[in-house]
């Protein structure tokens, strides 16, 4: 049995190493685009802080892949899939068979129509490589201008101020919530990040980026111009599926799956943060990010996928730690 997994992340490492560990004979290949060995992105932010070391971020090492006999082909795309022929398709236009395929490919920060021209001037923070950039770039950055929403961006906004950065945080909304459940906060977490020293600017957007000679000034819907050394923006963070694309798998914006994590066709599963799956509560489908999802989807698929029979259950919360205080972040609400 050949089991093809599109994606070197939690999701897709975890599937992995549970259809080895359930079926030694099994045939495992993981694509992943990245470079690097599969490392843990939900570090990255305490990696930039020197908390912890380059090493302690791998997530798989060499030795642990040979030893449960896992394949991992990094630095590959896989840019089509043929559910019915049973075949995926990658960048260099190889051709490979699979009997049972995972789709792993997680989220991404993605930029609208107005952000998407100034592209080589924003920084993302989402990747390794992105991360080594940055820990070059931050001795020589002290302004920084953040525009986006959810959890992701607030990290980077704590991890900004904690470096000792002066941050700007541009929202369209009201008040900056990230979408969080702010119990421990009364309800304010706006304030509370003004009473760190963070300046929010609210119901506004950056609208232009212009290269200057120590930075960048930016020009927003409101017609405030602000100048920086760094600028990191996205529009939405969102299922990274592309490789589905003319494809008959079943999509909204994440890739649909029922409660065993497959998809609309036979032998094809997804998991981690590039599905979307039916929530109880809120009768509706929902994107279901965060590392404790991920890492349980990716047990589930790996069993499923070897002939087992579990259901994933919806987790409502992931736990966050803003500045020393803890933090539920409700996704979902
Ligand atoms: C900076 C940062 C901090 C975070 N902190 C937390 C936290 O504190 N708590 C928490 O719960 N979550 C956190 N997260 C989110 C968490 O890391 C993700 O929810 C988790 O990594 C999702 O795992 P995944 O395997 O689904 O996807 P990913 O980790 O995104 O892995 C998907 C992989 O697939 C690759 N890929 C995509 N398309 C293709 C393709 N077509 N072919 C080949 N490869 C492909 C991608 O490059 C990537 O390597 C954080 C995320 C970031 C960016």
């Amino acid at each position: 049995m050949k089991h093809v997994i599109i994606g070197a992340g939690v999701a897709g490492i975890t599937a992995a190493k549970t259809i080895k560990e359930l079926d030694r004979d099994a045939k495992v290949v993981v694509i992943g685009d990245e470079l690097f060995l599969p490392y843990k992105r939900y570090l990255l932010t305490e990696f930039l802080c020197d908390s912890i070391k380059r090493d302690e971020l791998l997530f798989f090492s060499v030795e642990k892949l040979r030893e449960l006999g896992i394949k991992l082909r990094k630095g590959e795309f896989a840019k089509a899939i043929d559910p019915s022929e049973k075949v995926i398709k990658l960048h260099h236009n190889e051709v490979m068979h699979y009997d049972k395929l995972l789709i792993a490919t997680g989220g991404r920060p993605g930029l609208g129509i107005v952000l998407r021209q100034y592209k080589k001037h924003i920084h993302f923070y989402y990747s390794l490589y992105d991360t080594l950039i940055l820990k070059e770039k931050l001795p020589e950055i002290q302004k920084c201008i953040v525009f986006g929403d959810g959890v992701s961006c607030l990290d980077l906004i704590c991890m900004l101020h904690n470096l000792g950065k002066q941050v700007t945080y541009i929202t369209k909304g009201e008040r900056a919530t990230f979408a969080l459940e702010e119990d421990d906060f009364e309800g304010d977490l706006h304030e509370f990040l003004k009473k760190k020293g963070i300046k929010i600017i609210t119901e506004d957007q950056i609208v232009s980026i212009e290269e200057s000679d120590h930075g960048y000034k930016i020009e927003t819907i409101q017609q405030k111009m602000l100048t920086t050394d760094i600028v990191f923006a996205w529009d939405n963070y969102k299922p990274n599926i592309s490789c589905i694309d003319g494809s008959e798998i079943e999509k909204k914006l994440g890739i649909l799956v029922n409660t065993r994590l497959e998809t609309s066709e036979k032998d094809n599963y997804a998991a981690g943060d590039c599905i979307e799956i039916y929530h109880p509560c809120i009768k509706g489908y929902w994107i279901n990010f965060g590392l404790p999802n991920a890492l349980e989807q990716g047990v589930i698929a790996g069993k499923n996928m070897s002939g087992q029979d579990e259901e994933y259950k919806i987790q409502e919360a992931i736990a966050f730690n803003l500045m020393g205080k803890s933090l539920q972040a409700r996704w979902w609400k």
